[in-house]
């Protein structure tokens, strides 16, 4: 039996969850979405992500017919639905059916999507062993194009940043912005550990301001570490002690080498594996 997946205003079994041809989102990526984390059966930070969903819905001027606390509601009945205690909600919007043109103005019925499901996004091995990652050359999206804070349906540059990765024999890359400052990872954010300092790129350097950055920035202040938002430079990175990526999907993970160039002793560094040894003490509380 396959999943039940929540489809506007009910759940209904996953082969039934289909939306239009013609639908926006499709056509055009014009669409917003959230991943979330289920833990011990409780969902994390869902506050966090629907707030950030309704700040990417406002900025796009896409209407969601629900209100936060109704979405709310209809995670928890999702989850519920499919018997997770732990795993992983993919909530999307799309703009809803239109004409061939661009005009979103036409589409007047957006779609919400919700699917709650198991994910494992990379082996366990690699969380014990760390990440090979690469500097990507496409940049990230120009914050006068579309501004990175847009949880967008478009992750076109991301796409093409992971592939540089993939096909550089890597699994994730990291990438700049059009000034030559680090943005962020393809998906996940991005901070490094020098002289005892954790440092992470400002919002205006291109980085998705992640519940998990959040969390885990709360979380170094807890362990009395420096925690700095500046703009790093790929020499940054490239003399870092340690660099670590964070996620709802990834959560915290080490990176070990960037460009062929090995990071600290090749390890997950004490910092990090401090802050994820922390994240995972307050997850599965
Ligand atoms: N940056 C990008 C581009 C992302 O898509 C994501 C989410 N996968 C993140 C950063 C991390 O954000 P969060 O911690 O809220 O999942």
């Amino acid at each position: 039996m396959g999943l039940k997946i929540w489809f506007n205003d009910k759940l209904v079994d996953e082969s039934e969850a289909k939306v239009s041809i013609f639908d926006h989102g499709l056509l055009y990526g014009d669409g917003i979405f959230e991943g979330i984390r289920i833990y011990n059966g409780k969902v994390f930070k869902l506050k966090e992500h629907l707030e950030r969903l309704f700040i990417s819905a406002q900025a796009i001027r896409l209407e969601i017919k629900y209100d936060l606390p109704a979405i709310t509601d209809f995670v928890l009945q999702t989850v519920a639905a499919n018997n997770l205690t732990d795993g992983y909600i993919r909530l999307v919007v799309t703009r809803g059916i239109g004409t061939l043109g661009l005009n979103p103005l036409v589409c007047n019925d957006s779609q919400l999507i919700i699917v709650a499901t198991t994910i494992q996004l990379y082996p366990p091995e690699m969380y014990e062993k760390g990440l090979k990652i690469i500097s990507a050359n496409t940049i990230r999206m120009h914050p006068q194009s579309v501004s990175p804070q847009i949880k967008s349906l478009n992750y076109m540059n991301n796409v093409l940043a992971k592939l540089e990765a993939l096909e550089s024999g890597v699994v994730e890359a990291v990438m700049y912005n059009h000034l030559g400052y680090v943005a962020e990872a393809t998906a996940d954010n991005i901070f490094i550990v020098t002289k005892n300092r954790i440092i992470t790129p400002p919002h205006a350097a291109g980085a998705l301001l992640g519940i998990t950055r959040n969390t885990v920035m709360d979380l170094a202040v807890e362990c009395d570490y420096q925690m700095i938002e500046k703009d790093l430079t790929r020499f940054d990175l490239h003399t870092a002690e340690e660099i670590f990526l964070t996620g709802t999907a990834a959560e915290i993970i080490g990176a070990i080498e960037i460009d062929g160039r090995k990071i600290g002793n090749g390890k997950p560094g004490p910092i990090t594996k401090k802050l994820r040894q922390k994240y995972l003490e307050l997850v599965n509380n």
